[in-house]
């Protein structure tokens, strides 16, 4: 089933909870492929019923980002949501979910804004506000359908701990499930953003993982020192890599280390033909 509005997809959620099934949200911002697959997957073994939100949130893009280009294949998505056995794919308008005519600001608008400390590092350094934006489409999501269970990638690894973090301090009663990784046989994450790669540049892409492979295993060899870990990323960098961050964290609190240990993960930012991308690994 296919819904735009609100409305609808709260009274169709509402008719499960009388009958006592369990709901599962993915949210998601469309352009599906097998790493959102994997989550829907996931859904479907853990709860009765399974709704996937598509939506290209405006509010978790900065002026200068790729909203408006931002990859929109809804009905492709749908033929995947329907193989999947997805009871709803909600797909709201920016006026369904912000009011229409309004100013998309935290002027007008209550938004969610996570800890400093969370954002202030990794992605959210050069991405300001994105995690308010996050942080307030999701708590909206989350209002909206009142799922038990809410589905996130490991891939973006910063957010789902944002999020964990929402959760714990808003005291929101929905359990958050952590997905790993899915990536294409070569290492290359798989990402709705690799369609603006070229085959040439899907080739570059894959530094992000040969850098993280290589940390984890000289971790694995017994070196521990975050900085010299992180200087073995430069032997794979050439002219068509321009790096954001490489960084080493505590994969529960974002916590900096100058030792890594068997709670450490490493997160790399790195642009691939103006591209941005971001991988990850836990060291352990
Ligand atoms: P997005 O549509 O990019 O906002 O992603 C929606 C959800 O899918 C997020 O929880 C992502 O972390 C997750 N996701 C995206 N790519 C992957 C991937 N390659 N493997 C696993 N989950 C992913």
């Amino acid at each position: 089933m296919l819904f735009h509005k609100i409305e609808e997809v709260r009274t169709e959620v509402l008719k499960w909870k009388k009958e006592g099934l369990t709901v599962g949200l993915v949210p998601t911002m469309g352009a599906l492929h097998a790493g959102h697959l994997s989550l829907i997957k996931k859904a479907k073994e853990t709860c009765d019923k399974v709704v996937v939100s598509d939506f290209v949130n405006p509010i978790q893009f900065g002026p200068s980002e790729d909203f408006d280009k931002y990859p929109r294949t809804l009905d492709a998505d749908m033929e995947l949501c329907s193989k999947e056995g997805v009871d709803i794919v909600f797909a709201p308008s920016a006026d369904e979910m912000y009011g229409e005519g309004r100013r998309l600001s935290n002027d007008t608008l209550t938004y969610v804004c996570p800890p400093f400390f969370y954002v202030n590092t990794l992605c959210g350094k050069t991405r300001t506000g994105h995690f308010d934006g996050v942080c307030t489409v999701v708590l909206k999501l989350f209002n909206i359908v009142q799922p038990d269970y809410a589905f996130f990638g490991q891939k973006d690894a910063q957010q789902v701990i944002i999020i964990k973090k929402m959760v714990k301090d808003l005291n929101v009663p929905i359990q958050i499930i952590q997905c790993p990784i899915v990536r294409e046989e070569s290492g290359l994450a798989l990402s709705s953003r690799n369609k603006y790669l070229s085959e040439q540049g899907k080739k570059d892409a894959l530094v992000l993982s040969k850098i993280l492979n290589n940390i984890k295993s000289c971790y694995e060899k017994g070196i521990t020192d975050v900085e010299a870990l992180k200087e073995t990323a430069y032997s794979f960098l050439t002219d068509k890599h321009d790096m954001e961050y490489l960084e080493i964290v505590d994969r529960n609190t974002l916590e900096n280390k100058t030792k890594a240990d068997e709670n450490s993960i490493a997160l790399i930012a790195c642009r691939v033909e103006n591209v941005r991308l971001i991988d990850n690994i836990y060291l352990k």
